[in-house]
């Protein structure tokens, strides 16, 4: 089974197909390297040869390297990992520089044959670094393809001449957004900006009549006295465009993310020097970003682990629970966002409030929202009206007749919600699955409220529903494989990511997020500057410092959880930060929607600084602690009540602990999730680590039993773990 293949035309043409068997989409393997190499070799030797055109016997021409290859490069590049993985680069750079050069004299460029790409689709990252070494880029006019360099997205940069090929050919300005946002266009897009070079009907038949016709194939940066559009970015001319970007990339990312940091390096030391020594240094940044625990953590979490958890990774086997009625119970934020994206995605919906024009409200929104992309030009008016039919909005429980999943979203309270499953069940089927959207409530308390227990389930959705990619799927303590599996397929079809959690107080993410909050108002009745919590928590890779975190949710709900965890814990509540909120919540700073909180807020809404009334109240210590004192208390706290959770049978897969981390609540993504990070940090460290901050700051941060074993026995969460509990190999 081969990867590439060759067929010489009479013509004079050699088409070189990239047709991955047994794959829908051709990505590039580290076998796959040494055949491509071969086929050209052959066709560049053969004197009936006058061309070379690079296909794809696919719609599409490639997605981009294997992800899973990229993981475990490092793994697997030998006892010298930075030397594997560099003579690694080197090889392929020295296959696509063979295509560049064609067997031209290397003095005078006379000679070679002209190499063309032609791109039946979509093409991405090595899938469009092969084309970029060809002489010419040809690309079918097929507006859903996708063409650009998404690596940065992965945590890792193009590195296989990619970068470099094309700031040479775009310049380091225009080939910013490509490169650092991973910006992807259509073929006609991408031809603008300069990428590719024609949109035609039949790119295979006019990349033909290019490499019989074409009179020169050398490539700009061969030749004597190259400039790169828009001036060198060590040149005046091109030298603010490297002050901005350097700017634009630390303002981004906070300096957290290495990849985005060596591409920069990548693009500036290479613009220094030759074209053969830039690909070297691009090699060598991209084996450093390779060799950084960051990027694979991220390919782990982010796409491999993702995606393999939207697949079912945990799904009972149980058959298909499609669902094609879903009954969404309460109108308000979360019920309309919830009504939504069941919509979007072909699932007819009941939508009951107690009022009707509490039904419309919901139903009206979602309304709005659609107008907003039909402006945007993300759907069409048909489009809208066939999403909008598919939503009832009603009073009568008897809309529900035919509903095969119940999803709860009225008030979180008891009595509302037992009343609510009660009515329910009267007029739906016997199979029909019952889920509640509560956020707090325990599922096993809720579920007594229904005769079939087995059936009922936490579908537990973020805010905004839109928005948000992680559902938590809780089961209850008499919860049935087939509720799990409806649950998961649901979640597969309105494509969102799940994670399957038992219950237990706050789930997984919230009972992770709040120890967070608290730590950081905790600082700021210790007396530790506002600043410095919230831009260690930025500088660390969390999204939101916990203080802006808290004015987003609100400080009342902060006091209305405070209030009930006090409530269900009794004497094992710790009070220290009670003062702080209950104080601002009585001082009507509610956050954000007052338009007070934390920070100060103009009149139209928009965040200035910090607020400076608080120091008034809450006096800033002399003596402030280290950068990074600050930081490990604010990740600990999240990450010991993970491995905590993980100990109490809350998590039963670590991969959906990081996953669910980075997508619930933000988790430094660079980091891959809690359980990536503290094997970044090693068992041994982190143990230590939560010594000595217990000795600082109290017991909260004791070291978890399970933690304490892994660092005698010199454990990591991956290398315990795998990919389940189950796994367990201690
Ligand atoms: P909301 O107050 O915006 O909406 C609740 C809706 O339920 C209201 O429209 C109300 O009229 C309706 N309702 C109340 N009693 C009803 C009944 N007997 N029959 C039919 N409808 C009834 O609240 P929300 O923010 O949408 O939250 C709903 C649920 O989702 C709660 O359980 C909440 O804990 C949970 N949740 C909220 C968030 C969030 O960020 N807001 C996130 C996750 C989960």
């Amino acid at each position: 089974m081969t990867d590439f293949t060759m067929e010489k035309g009479a013509d004079g043409v050699a088409v070189i197909t990239w047709d991955v068997p047994g794959r829908s989409m051709n990505v590039m393997t580290m076998e796959a390297w040494p055949e491509l190499e071969a086929l050209v070799d052959d066709a560049l030797a053969d004197e009936a040869v006058k061309g070379i055109v690079i296909t794809s016997g696919k719609e599409t021409f490639a997605g981009g390297m294997d992800l899973n290859v990229i993981a475990k490069m490092k793994e697997s590049a030998g006892d010298d990992p930075a030397k594997g993985l560099m003579d690694g680069l080197m090889g392929a750079h020295g296959i696509l520089r063979k295509i560049e050069r064609a067997g031209m004299d290397p003095k005078t460029n006379k000679g070679g044959k002209p190499i063309a790409a032609a791109l039946p689709g979509t093409a991405l990252g090595i899938g469009l670094e092969i084309p970029l070494a060809c002489h010419r880029i040809f690309a079918a006019d097929n507006p859903k393809a996708k063409i650009g360099l998404p690596e940065i997205m992965v945590g890792i940069f193009p590195g296989m001449g990619g970068t470099t090929r094309l700031v040479r050919k775009m310049g380091a300005m225009a080939a910013s957004p490509l490169l650092l946002q991973g910006k992807l266009n259509d073929p006609k897009g991408a031809m603008k900006a300069g990428v590719i070079d024609e949109v035609v009907d039949d790119p295979l038949a006019a990349a033909k009549e290019w490499v019989l016709s074409t009179p020169s194939i050398v490539k700009p940066w061969d030749e004597k006295g190259y400039k790169m559009p828009g001036g060198a970015p060590y040149h005046p001319a091109g030298f603010m465009t490297f002050v901005g970007a350097s700017a634009m990339v630390n303002g981004n990312t906070m300096g957290v993310y290495p990849a985005a940091k060596a591409l920069l390096s990548a693009v500036y030391e290479g613009a220094l020097v030759p074209f053969d020594t830039a690909l070297k240094i691009e090699a060598r940044w991209f084996t450093n970003v390779l060799m950084n625990p960051s990027s694979t953590a991220m390919i782990r979490s982010l796409f491999i682990n993702k995606e393999a958890l939207e697949k079912g990774a945990n799904r009972p086997d149980v058959p298909d629970q499609k669902v094609k009625k879903v009954g969404v119970m309460g109108a308000g934020m979360m019920g309309a966002g919830i009504a939504l994206v069941s919509a979007q995605n072909g699932i007819e919906v009941v939508l009951i409030d107690q009022k009707q024009e509490a039904a419309d409200k919901g139903r009206a929104y979602v309304e709005s929202y659609l107008d907003k992309g039909i402006s945007r030009k993300k759907i069409t008016p048909e489009k809208k009206d066939e999403i909008l039919s598919r939503i009832t909005a009603t009073t009568e429980y008897d809309a529900l007749k035919g509903a095969d999943l119940i999803v709860e979203a009225v008030f979180e309270d008891v009595g509302v919600k037992a009343e609510v499953t009660k009515n329910v069940l009267k007029v739906v089927g016997d199979d029909c699955i019952f889920a509640t959207n509560t956020s707090t409530l325990p599922i096993t308390e809720l579920a007594k409220a229904s005769d079939t227990p087995e059936q009922f389930i936490g579908i537990h959705f973020f805010s905004p529903v839109e928005k948000m990619a992680l559902v938590e799927i809780i089961k209850g303590k008499e919860t049935g494989d087939r509720a799990v599996a409806k649950a998961l397929d649901y979640v597969r079809q309105i494509r969102k990511t799940p994670i399957v959690v038992n219950d237990a107080r706050f789930f997984y993410a919230n009972r992770c997020i709040i120890p967070y909050i608290n730590e950081g108002i905790r600082m700021v009745k210790e007396g530790v500057e506002p600043a410095l919590i919230e831009n260690a928590a930025k500088l660390v890779g969390m999204p939101l410092g916990p203080l802006q975190l808290t004015d987003e949710t609100s400080i009342d709900l902060g006091v209305k959880i405070a209030k009930a965890t006090k409530a269900a814990m009794g004497d094992a509540y710790d009070d220290t930060t009670d003062e702080v909120l209950f104080w601002m919540a009585d001082e009507g700073r509610l956050g954000r929607k007052s338009n007070a909180g934390f920070y100060a807020y103009d009149d139209k809404g928009k965040r200035q600084g910090l607020w400076d009334g608080l120091s008034e109240k809450f006096p800033v210590a002399e003596e402030q602690p280290e950068l990074t004192e600050v930081q490990h208390r604010l990740l600990f706290a999240q990450v010991l009540e993970a491995v905590r959770a993980l100990e109490d049978g809350v998590l039963m897969d670590i991969r959906e602990g990081d996953v669910g981390a980075i997508l619930g609540w933000g988790f430094a993504p660079w980091s891959g999730g809690p359980f990536s990070w503290l094997d970044m940090l090693g068992a041994e460290y982190a143990a230590e680590r939560c010594d000595s901050l217990t000795d600082a700051h109290g017991e909260r941060f004791a070291c978890p039993a399970l933690l304490r074993e892994m660092a005698e026995k010199g454990q990591s969460f991956y290398g315990r773990f795998g990919t389940g509990v189950d796994s367990k190999a201690a």
